[in-house]
């Protein structure tokens, strides 16, 4: 069996000004910008993009956006594309989280347009999906979480699925502080994992990171990083400290 590398990201949201970017991201680098055990991507907001960038540069932490557009260029107000991003040297970017869904509308066929226009542009995208809290509740979990994938993989292939990241965030554990039992995230996590073999082969699916993220904090993850399906972990509040992303990079490393 293929052993996948764990990888912690930071989803920073709204937060942090380019300078408060450039602390952050410069008490990262010299706790954990040489190791390279895990894999680690922070993504600031677009205006700290630049300013984070050049404080990674040299070190093993990579720079990735919560969004963007399906778009390269044009009448988009208010927009960014792949191009853009790769431009401040991102390589990652975080496509369908929760809070676009809900807030911004996203469909899950929009959401599509942006992996495949990630996939294009060289960027891996973050594929988030999870029920709502209603959802789970009314048992429609496994449902809605393979409608999301679904949807927003169509037309990917086999040879690019490869460096998909899928983040698996149940809706109701973010930001909450109500985090998934270890037990609930594997089910879904084996789950998604079935559910990549069966659109491209068992190899490629195992190559696919799928990570957890709602309220995933150092207490909590050493159990959920334990489990054979948990490649990692999305984290919004604790990777707005150095010192709370640092422990949750170094539980990963201790489970790799
Ligand atoms: C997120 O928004 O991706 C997230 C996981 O947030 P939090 O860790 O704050 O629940």
């Amino acid at each position: 069996m293929i052993s996948r590398k764990k990888l912690i990201a930071g989803n920073w949201k709204m937060n942090k000004t380019s300078a408060d970017a450039a602390t952050l991201v410069g008490d990262l680098v010299s706790a954990i910008g040489k190791q390279n055990d895990v894999d680690v991507v922070v993504c600031p907001p677009f205006t700290s993009l630049e300013s984070a960038g050049k404080v990674l540069e040299g070190s093993t932490v990579k720079l990735g956006a919560q969004n963007m557009h399906p778009e390269a260029s044009g009448a988009f107000t208010g927009e960014i594309s792949a191009p853009m991003l790769r431009a401040l040297f991102a390589t990652y970017v975080i496509l369908g989280h929760s809070e676009r869904r809900s807030y911004f509308a996203e469909t899950d066929a929009f959401i599509n347009k942006k992996v495949h226009a990630a996939l294009k542009n060289q960027l891996r995208p973050i594929l988030c999906v999870g029920e709502t809290l209603a959802e789970r509740e009314s048992g429609s979990t496994l449902k809605v979480v393979q409608t999301q994938t679904e949807l927003g993989l169509e037309g990917v292939s086999k040879e690019q699925a490869a460096s998909l990241v899928i983040a698996y965030e149940p809706v109701w554990a973010i930001g909450t502080g109500k985090v998934a039992t270890t037990e609930q995230a594997q089910e879904v996590h084996a789950f998604i994992r079935d559910l990549l073999t069966k659109l491209y082969t068992a190899p490629v699916a195992q190559k696919v990171r799928i990570l957890y993220g709602g309220s995933m904090k150092p207490a909590n993850a050493p159990e959920l990083l334990a489990q054979k399906d948990i490649d990692g972990g999305l984290i919004g509040g604790a990777s707005l400290e150095a010192r709370s992303f640092v422990e949750l990079v170094n539980a990963a490393i201790a489970v790799k």
